[in-house]
């Protein structure tokens, strides 16, 4: 484990580790570290977890 994931872990924010957001907006692909139920950027509804997404 890395310096930078350590730090990560102590802020309580690392689950998966991952250097990618945790969710992520289908409509217009923007990132997001919690589930919005409305996007921000485009305010779609299509807010998913990044790792469904991606798999
Ligand atoms: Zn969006």
């Amino acid at each position: 484990m890395g310096v930078f994931e350590r730090a990560k872990a102590a802020s309580g924010l690392s689950e998966g580790a991952d250097e990618t957001a945790p969710y992520v907006c289908l409509a217009c692909g923007a990132p997001h570290e919690v589930q919005y139920h409305r996007c921000p950027d485009c305010e779609s509804f299509d807010i998913r977890c990044a790792r469904w997404v991606e798999e």
